[in-house]
């Protein structure tokens, strides 16, 4: 993660902004993932490799390919060497080598820091070009480390090669990781101190999760982090520091209140969601559960706002429950020619203006979701129904001048921009939305990138309506952000980006990101106390991150709570069913129409690895018994270079 050096001090507010702004680059910077071995010398307690097939060591080949395809297809210009232990490769050295060889900026590996110990091997890392080392210190004890990674002697030698590495004038950058859980949480700050006083400066701190061993040990792991606040904001609160760095990774967002600058970016979830896909096509295609969905396991887990969003996703599919059909740019293309997908009864588009909308030749047969460049003037002679999506204070200033057309409703995008407009336009605004009804929606947008976020929104859009002080149909906001307003739910979209050109599946990393842009959203651990938290979703995380968690106002069940309550029961019947309470998986949905079924279960390369080692062992032991001259040696085994 190393890119974000000492700061020097600057004002609070324009300087955390920045800050945000500049770890949100850094976060987003295109970097691949490359697993060398599974093999490791720990066995920590909270490992979430466990359940992978152990000691497989990928051959030089297909590590090297592995590493063409994170440049030629990713763009990626780091790349972090991973395992279980990736310095037990026998060709860890040859692997760093090529990586920088054959043009990675920046070669990263994160290690328990065992091999490091010995000045050989280190000096053959960094002379191959390793630039950055991440080391796994759990414990500021040796007790303490030596328990979690189960490895005794573990935290002398990590500590000798971390001392070694920081020491080094030409030596990589060394930054820590520490898997929080309960044995450790108690000390967090003295591990923090310990690695501060050998000159670590960054820290990756990671939230333990419900999965392999920390499932498994999940008595000694799991832990109640309202129970351990005060530590943990502790050094939470070192980020703040001018020269200190400190990144969270899975942590629950709930409890990060007045440290929203400590949110992980949203796009680790396409990280989360590439290391599981095997699981995930299967889920999509097969209706076979991941391993891991038990409600007690959802509970705790980082990933299940995106679990929620597929079966969303997967039921409106199934149910015919989309309504918009959105088309990436203006042309219409032949897939056109049947009834749109998936229960969408309405086309979505962009056309520069009117005349090119007109000119597009548009189906008869469906409704119409249009952007217009520039929507002024309205057409004359145009009687189709249009929901025209509208942003900027100049189209409004001409759209709402006037009685609009019957054929015409608006989806009004909220804004700073547009909010100034409502309020210094009040009394026209009340007369049209008296006219318009729900003609006229106003929505808020939610978007992939803080930037955009922190560019466009309102800040405190419920000060904003109570300054406004009319009753609007509003979409996109959580009750408490919508005080007084009619609340209702913006149409379903969806469009050809989501699917495999190849297959008309859903494609699993743009399910991703449209989860992040549109779906992805989070609470304060305060909503708990609010009276429509279960039909409640949050605040889309980058508002959250933009603005922070105190958006999160809890409702009381009478006045604006109880009138909210009724409204949301209404719009959602069956409440809102999320996968961390034990919803029912879904079966798999259709392709999209002109494609087949799904064929079959996918096999993730490493169960196939661990397939041929076991028939490889076999075949040993029986050709040893029989005596038998041996098979060749295995492909998979440390020996391979
Ligand atoms: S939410 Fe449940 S099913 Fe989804 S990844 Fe987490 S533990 Fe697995
Ligand atoms: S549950 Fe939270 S986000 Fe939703 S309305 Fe209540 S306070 Fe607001």
């Amino acid at each position: 993660m190393s890119g974000l050096g000492p700061r020097a001090a600057a004002s609070p507010a324009n300087e955390l902004q920045a800050r945000m702004l500049e770890r949100e680059r850094i976060a987003n910077r295109p970097k691949h993932w490359v697993r060398l071995v599974t093999a490791c010398n720990s066995k920590c307690l909270f490992c979430l490799d466990a359940d992978t097939p152990r000691n497989v060591y990928l051959p030089v080949e297909e590590v090297q390919a592995e590493l063409r395809r994170g440049l030629e297809e990713l763009g990626a210009d780091k790349v972090i060497l991973s395992g279980g232990e990736a310095s037990l490769h026998p060709a860890f050295h040859e692997i760093i080598r090529y990586a920088k060889d054959i043009g990675y900026d920046r070669v990263q590996t994160v290690t328990n820091g065992w091999r490091y110990a010995d000045l050989a091997f280190y000096k053959a890392c960094v002379a191959a070009g390793l630039g950055e080392i991440t080391f796994s210190l759990h414990g500021h004890t040796p007790e303490l480390h030596d328990h979690l990674t189960q490895h005794p002697g573990a935290f002398q030698r990590l500590i000798k090669g971390m001392v070694r590495a920081l020491r080094d004038p030409a030596g990589p950058i060394v930054n820590v990781d520490v898997v929080i859980n309960k044995q450790n949480v108690p000390v967090l700050d003295k591990i923090m101190e310990l690695a501060i006083s050998l000159g670590v400066t960054e820290f990756d701190l990671l939230h333990v999760i419900p999965q392999a061993n920390a499932y498994d040990n999940r008595d000694a792991m799991f832990y109640d982090v309202k129970d351990h606040l005060p530590v943990l904001h502790k050094v939470f609160a070192l980020n703040r520091h001018p020269r200190f760095v400190i990144w969270t990774n899975r942590f629950p967002v709930e409890f990060l209140e007045g440290m929203e600058d400590l949110v992980q970016d949203p796009h680790k979830m396409l990280d989360e969601v590439n290391g599981r896909r095997f699981m995930v096509r299967n889920y999509l295609d097969q209706g076979r559960a991941l391993d891991c969905r038990q409600p007690e396991r959802c509970v705790h887990c980082f990933i299940e706002p995106f679990c929620t969003t597929m079966d969303r996703t997967i039921a409106a599919q199934r149910a015919a429950g989309f309504a918009v059909w959105s088309l990436p740019s203006s042309p219409i293309s032949t897939e056109l020619s049947g009834p749109l997908p998936f229960g969408c009864d309405t086309l979505g588009l962009r056309f520069a203006d009117w005349g090119a909308a007109a000119a597009a030749g548009l189906p008869e047969t469906v409704g119409l979701e249009l952007i217009v460049d520039a929507p002024l003037p309205l057409p004359l002679g145009w009687s189709r129904p249009v929901r025209l999506r509208v942003s900027g204070a100049d189209a409004l200033d001409g759209l709402l001048a006037a009685p609009l057309p019957d054929w015409l409703s608006i989806e009004l995008a909220l804004g700073a921009e547009s909010a100034r407009w409502m309020l210094e336009h009040r009394a026209l605004l009340a007369e049209r939305a008296a006219e318009l009804g729900p003609r006229l929606r106003v929505d808020q947008p939610s978007w992939e990138h803080l930037s955009e976020a922190a560019a466009a929104d309102v800040k405190d859009p419920a000060a904003f309506f109570a300054a406004l002080g009319l009753s609007l149909w509003v979409s996109g906001l959580p009750a408490c952000q919508a005080p007084g307003q009619r609340l209702c739910l913006a149409p379903a979209r969806t469009g050809p980006a989501l699917f495999e050109p190849e297959t008309g599946r859903v494609d699993i990393r743009a399910l991703a990101r449209t989860h992040v842009a549109d779906h992805y959203r989070a609470k304060s651990v305060r909503c708990r106390d609010c009276v429509v938290n279960s039909l409640c979703d949050g605040v889309h995380i980058n508002m959250i991150r933009d603005q922070g968690l105190r958006l999160c106002r809890p409702l009381a069940a009478e006045g604006w709570g109880a009138e909210a309550e009724a409204q949301l029961r209404a719009l959602h019947p069956e409440g809102l069913p999320r996968v961390r309470d034990g919803k029912p998986v879904e079966a798999p949905a259709p392709s999209l129409p002109g494609f087949a079924a799904s064929a079959g279960l996918v096999i993730d390369p490493l169960a196939a690895v661990a397939e041929k080692l076991r028939a490889r062992r076999a075949e040993r032991a029986a050709a040893q018994a029989s005596g038998a001259p041996l098979p060749a040696a295995n492909p998979y085994g440390p020996r391979a270079t």
